[in-house]
């Protein structure tokens, strides 16, 4: 029988914030990498390096995907929104996929050279939204 408790590695640690461990300030991180971890139970963590622009120390460990959003919205990329293992994130959640967007494409009527492979993109497209009420619209 093995013990599950006994195969600890160090992604089994639990996710903590993001922070200098020297300034004890998070405000000049800079994130490095962010990975995924094995499947865990709770919140979604992933494993993040990063540095302190202030004190050029940096730190690797799992943290909460909330963390590591709120710290990439925080320097600046602005819209909030995260591409990370095939899935986006907005407001620190997964998008999930909208009903499938069921507009009417306007095919061009004057245009002789329509591009049948563009047009063929342009159709398939999903759109996924954030329950903040952000949406996406994602070529398939
Ligand atoms: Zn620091
Ligand atoms: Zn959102």
């Amino acid at each position: 029988m093995k013990n599950p408790l006994v195969s600890g590695g160090v992604s089994h640690l639990p996710p903590k914030a993001l922070s200098c461990g020297r300034c004890g300030s998070a405000d000049r991180l800079k994130l490095e990498t962010i990975e995924s971890i094995e499947p865990h139970a709770g919140e979604l963590a992933v494993w993040v390096t990063y540095a302190c622009q202030g004190c050029e120390a940096s730190y690797a460990h799992s943290a909460p995907f909330r963390d590591v959003a709120a710290v990439l919205n925080r320097s600046g990329n602005g819209s909030g929104l995260l591409q990370f293992g095939g899935q986006y994130f907005h407001c620190g959640e997964p998008m999930a996929f909208a009903e499938s967007s069921a507009r009417n494409v306007y095919a061009p009527m004057t245009t002789e050279d329509v591009d049948d492979g563009l047009l063929d993109v342009y159709l398939k497209t999903r759109v996924i939204q954030c329950r903040c009420g952000f949406r996406m619209e994602l070529p398939v």
